[in-house]
């Protein structure tokens, strides 16, 4: 039986400061299980706020957690945000939501997290790993409260850290423009994660140790193995499994693919032990390999003009072969081919090129020589 102060689908609300406009946003966590109690498992969606679908599945999380919380079968705490991004979502000027930016200050909503491994003090970390665990988290915590936001966009992005910096489980919910599921993790944590990848049915896994830009799963993730070097002689573990999971395309709003999804999120969190007392299916078979970010093409238009796609969602394509042509209404076609063989997982639903913009992306096997620095779209 649960006991009597048990927190059931606790409401947390954190107000932002107030904008230029005046306006105070909040951004509200749903809590089950008991705060402090066993492992901790933090899931958001919508921190790019034009991204849908997670924010859908955690909608229908919710009151499966609800449940297994009053059953008493949830074991430690599981925090769920159906919509970490308050800012975002109210930016919507011309009739239509634009939330992967911040529209004042450019910046992307998903970049930019503290640099928690260069900011922590030295530790005095010794020889029990869950004891350097511990320790790590105290001080990423008081680094975090430390800080000072100078923005509502700086204020958003230190609260989510400091409620996701002590959880053994980050999943951080995205959608991709036009897209099948896949993972952004870690280096380190894989093959760890591979639960998680075939769950979702993944079509394509891009592991890399550093990104770019600092985004939201790695500034919780890196500095676990980065501190594993910075002291080799004690034991620190990778004390937080981050990713982030592009579950579909940005507009998928579907009842029955948002089920799935919640279903697949709820067995991620019950393989893992965060909810006991599940009779589990066998893990489906991960329907693809891992990839090296540097490995993953992103396609860009060479010229200006309508995107006349040729190869579909999924399909495995081979470096050479024609993935789309532009077409100019007002002049030439261009052939545009793929630079490398692999699944072609994402492409754009707005189907007009210019130069430089990326219309596509293929998981490949091979490491391209261009794929340096930001790895990730801005
Ligand atoms: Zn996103």
């Amino acid at each position: 039986m649960p006991s009597p102060n048990l927190s059931i689908g606790e409401r947390l609300e954190y107000p932002l400061p107030a904008g230029a406009d005046g306006r105070v946003h909040r951004i509200t966590a749903f809590r089950y299980g008991s705060a402090g109690k066993g492992p901790k498992a933090y899931l958001q969606a919508g921190l790019h706020a034009d991204e849908f679908p997670g924010m859908f599945a955690l909608h229908l999380l919710r009151p499966m957690l609800e449940t297994a919380a009053r059953e008493g079968r949830i074991n430690g705490e599981i925090l769920v945000l159906p919509q970490a991004n308050p800012l975002g979502l109210t930016q919507h000027p011309d009739g239509f939501l634009y939330g992967r930016k911040e529209s004042g200050s450019g910046q992307n909503f998903n970049r930019g997290y503290a640099d928690l491994v260069n900011l922590l003090p030295p530790l005095s970390l010794g020889p029990d790993a869950a004891a350097n665990t511990a320790l790590i988290r105290l001080a990423m915590r008081d680094v975090l409260a430390a800080h000072a936001p100078s923005t509502p966009l700086d204020a958003m992005r230190q609260r989510l850290l400091l409620l996701a910096h002590d959880a053994d489980l980050v999943l951080d919910l995205h959608a991709d423009n036009q897209a099948l599921p896949h993972i952004y993790v870690g280096t380190p944590l894989w093959p760890d994660a591979q639960d998680i990848a075939a769950e979702i049915g993944a079509r394509a896994v891009l592991l890399a140790e550093v990104s770019g830009g600092n985004p939201f799963d790695e500034a919780l993730s890196g500095p676990w193995w980065e501190l594993a070097r910075r002291y080799p002689d004690s034991p620190v573990p990778n004390g937080c499994l981050a990713t982030t999971i592009e579950m579909g395309s940005n507009d998928d709003v579907d009842p029955v693919l948002a089920r799935n999804q919640a279903e697949a999120l709820f067995r991620i969190l019950a393989r893992r032990g965060f909810i006991t007392g599940e009779s589990l299916p066998d893990l489906p078979e991960l329907p693809c390999g891992a990839t090296q970010l540097t490995a993953m093409s992103q396609i860009r238009s060479p010229a200006t003009g309508l995107i006349v796609y040729h190869a579909a969602l999924g399909d495995h394509v081979i470096e050479g072969q024609a993935i789309a042509t532009i077409l100019d209404p007002l002049g030439d076609e261009v052939t545009v081919c793929a630079e490398t063989s692999g699944c072609l997982f994402a492409r754009h639903s707005q189907p007009y090129g210019w130069p430089d913009k990326f219309i596509g992306k293929i998981a490949g096997t091979d490491e391209i020589e261009s794929r340096k620095g930001l790895l990730l779209t801005d």
